[in-house]
């Protein structure tokens, strides 16, 4: 059941949104900070969820970085909430979706009927919502990562929240590009719950970096039978033997971080009886249609911003053939 925080709380929803992220942070003083939204045909269902919980106004609109499966379900939350600031990684990004979250935050009021605040937002920004509890952006930082093999990734914003109750790290979508900077940057990266970047591809984790973070709890925000697999097998295994909370196994997974430093944890779906870190996760073959490009032998989801040109399309049956044929994926494939 979702229900309004408890006073003097810091409530922390991770808000099952199907293959995508999406989480609500709510801090003791009724302040609101959405990180990401899930796609744009989650937004509706977000905006009654959101409601549910008894949001009336987002304080902080976070945008981690321009995915669609990060952006999409924020249009709908800006056209329905009184927003007062939205962060954003104010990268260069070409695709629908982004382009409609940039008009929405636009036409977006805050509760008194001005424009929000639109924030460039880099590493170094702190935040204190109430005295006693502090949210530090680590990343991105200038100059973006630019080459890696997906920049919007790597350069997601990663923050963490530090209260009596406990700590907490998002870390976007980011990939080993964007760990190695936040070892270089010195990061304080030990918190008690990571919320696992990139869905719990294989990319977005490492021993490395678990052992860095050491959390107690992990959450995975990902669809159930989505088509990269997420969260992969490999990441599992890493985050054996740790507390690993699912949105696609358990829906919505709420977090309280009471003064007592106890850390409860409910869930809107009851666990499956078998979820432990060693559950054969079923990879489901990719067996949608995929486009190659005949000039770059580079493949692309039909859904890809980035398709070649008619002419130079190739059209396989699924990403196996077009692997077989020497063809490569691109980052639509990977997943956002
Ligand atoms: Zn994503
Ligand atoms: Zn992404």
């Amino acid at each position: 059941m979702l229900e309004p925080a408890p006073k003097d709380t810091l409530q922390v929803v991770f808000l099952d949104v199907g293959q995508g992220d999406s989480a609500l942070v709510v801090f003791p003083n009724g302040k609101t900070m959405l990180i990401d939204g899930g796609e744009t045909d989650q937004g509706r269902r977000l905006v009654q969820k959101l409601q549910q919980l008894g949001v009336k106004q987002i304080d902080w609109l976070v945008a981690t970085h321009p995915h669609s499966d990060h952006i999409g379900g924020l249009i709908q939350v800006l056209k329905s909430l009184p927003v007062l600031e939205i962060w954003d990684i104010a990268m260069p990004f070409e695709s629908p979706v982004y382009r409609d979250f940039l008009l929405a935050a636009r036409a977006a009021k805050t509760p008194d009927g001005k424009r929000p605040a639109f924030r460039k937002v880099r590493s170094g920004l702190k935040l204190q919502p109430v005295p006693n509890i502090s949210v530090s952006v680590l990343a991105p930082r200038e100059p973006l990562l630019s080459g890696t093999r997906s920049d919007p990734n790597n350069n997601s914003i990663v923050m963490r929240i530090d209260a009596p109750g406990g700590s907490l790290l998002f870390t976007g979508d980011i990939e080993r590009e964007g760990r190695q900077r936040l070892y270089d940057a010195r990061a304080n990266l030990g918190t008690d719950v990571l919320k696992v970047s990139h869905h719990g591809a294989a990319n977005g984790t490492d021993k490395a970096f678990l052992n860095r973070v050491n959390p107690r709890v992990a959450v995975i925000s990902v669809g159930a039978g989505n088509r990269y697999g997420h969260p992969h097998k490999e990441t599992l295994a890493l985050l054996q033997g740790k507390r690993v909370y699912r949105t696609d196994l358990q829906g919505d997974i709420i977090m309280r971080l009471g003064a007592d430093k106890k850390l409860q944890v409910a869930t809107t779906r009851s666990t499956p009886a078998r979820q432990s870190a060693d559950e054969k996760t079923t990879r489901p073959p990719l067996t949608s249609a995929v486009v190659g490009s005949r000039n770059s032998k580079v493949y692309h989801t039909p859904e890809c911003s980035q398709l070649p040109k008619p002419e130079n399309q190739v059209r396989f049956r699924s990403a196996q053939e077009a692997e077989k044929a020497g063809y490569r994926p691109h980052a639509c494939v990977e997943g956002e």
